[in-house]
C-alpha cells in the first residue's frame, strides 16, 4: 500500500502540490485527471522520488520513503514509472533495453533474465519484435517495450504519466490494452491521463486534481456523471 500524507512541493515560489493525501491500495487502479499544470506529473515524480518533497510524507508498506537520505535504488525498483517519451536506448534491441536494468540491478543470471524478458514480450504480444531496434518499431510498439522494461524490475506499483499522449491516435489503443491487461493481473497502478473514456472504463477510482490538490475523488461513474464540485464540473464539461 502506498500512502501520501500532506505532501507539498514548490518550485521556487510556485506551489505545485498543496497538501496531497492519497492511499493507493494493492491491486487498485487510480486515474489522476485534471487541467494542464494541476500537478499530476509532479505528484507521480515525487512518489518515485525523482523530486524531493518539501512537506508531508510518502509511505510504502509502512516505510517512510520520503525521508531524506533514504536509499532510493530499492524504492525505484519497487515503484516503476513510464513517461510520455519512452526513451528507449536506440543502439540496443528491444530485449536488450528490457534486460539492461535487471542485469545491472537485480544481478540475475543471463538465462533467468532472458527467460523473464521473453515471457514479458510474449505476454504483451510483442514476441516477434523483441530483437528489433527502436527505430524499427512503431511508437505504440516502443511504448509497449518501455512498459515491459519497467515491468522487468518486478515492481509492486506502476506509475504512468500520459503514456499515450505522444502517440498517433491509431496507436493509442494497443498501449491502453497493455494497461487493461495489467489491471486484469492485479497490478497496482496510478496513472495521469487525458484519456477520459479509458479512465471511466477501467479505473477503480478517479482523482480530480486542481491547483495542486485532489479536489474530488470517487468511482468513475460518480465523478463522470455527478461531479460535486463546480471546478470538476467545468473541467469535465470542457474535455468530454
Ligand atoms: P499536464 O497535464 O500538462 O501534463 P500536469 O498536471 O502534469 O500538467 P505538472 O507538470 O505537474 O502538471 O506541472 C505543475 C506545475 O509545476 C506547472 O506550473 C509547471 O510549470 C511546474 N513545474 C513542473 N516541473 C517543474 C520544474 N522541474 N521546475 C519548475 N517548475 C516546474
Ligand atoms: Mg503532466
Amino acid at each position: 500500500k502506498l500512502s501520501l500524507r500532506g505532501v507539498q512541493k514548490s518550485f521556487a515560489d510556485n506551489q505545485v502540490l498543496s497538501g496531497i493525501d492519497l492511499d493507493v491500495h494493492a491491486g487498485e487502479m487510480i486515474c489522476l485527471i485534471g487541467a494542464s499544470g494541476s500537478g499530476k506529473s509532479t505528484l507521480l515524480r515525487c512518489i518515485n522520488q525523482l523530486e524531493a518533497i518539501d512537506e508531508g510524507s510518502i509511505w510504502l508498506d509502512g516505510v517512510d520513503i520520503s525521508e531524506p537520505g533514504i536509499d532510493l535504488a530499492p524504492i525505484r525498483r519497487r515503484i516503476g514509472i513510464v513517461f510520455q517519451s519512452y526513451n528507449l536506448f536506440p543502439h540496443m534491441s528491444a530485449i536488450e533495453n528490457v534486460q539492461l536494468a535487471p542485469r545491472r540491478v537485480l544481478k540475475q543470471s543471463a538465462d533467468a533474465r532472458t527467460d523473464k524478458a521473453e515471457a514479458l514480450f510474449n505476454r504483451f504480444g510483442l514476441a516477434q519484435h523483441m530483437h528489433k531496434y527502436p527505430d524499427q518499431l512503431s511508437g505504440g510498439q516502443q511504448q509497449r517495450v518501455a512498459v515491459i522494461r519497467a515491468l522487468a524490475m518486478e515492481p509492486e506499483i506502476m506509475l504512468f504519466d500520459e503514456i499515450t499522449a505522444a502517440l498517433d491516435p491509431e496507436l493509442v489503443g494497443e498501449v491502453l490494452s497493455v494497461l487493461r491487461h495489467l489491471r486484469a493481473e492485479g497490478m497496482t497502478m496510478l496513472l495521469a491521463t487525458h484519456e477520459m473514456g479509458f479512465a471511466r472504463e477501467v479505473a477503480d477510482r478517479i482523482c480530480f486534481m486542481d491547483g495542486g490538490r485532489i479536489l474530488e475523488q470517487g468511482k468513475p461513474e460518480q465523478i463522470f456523471t455527478a461531479p460535486q464540485k463546480p471546478r470538476t464540473q467545468a473541467f469535465l464539461k470542457a474535455v468530454l
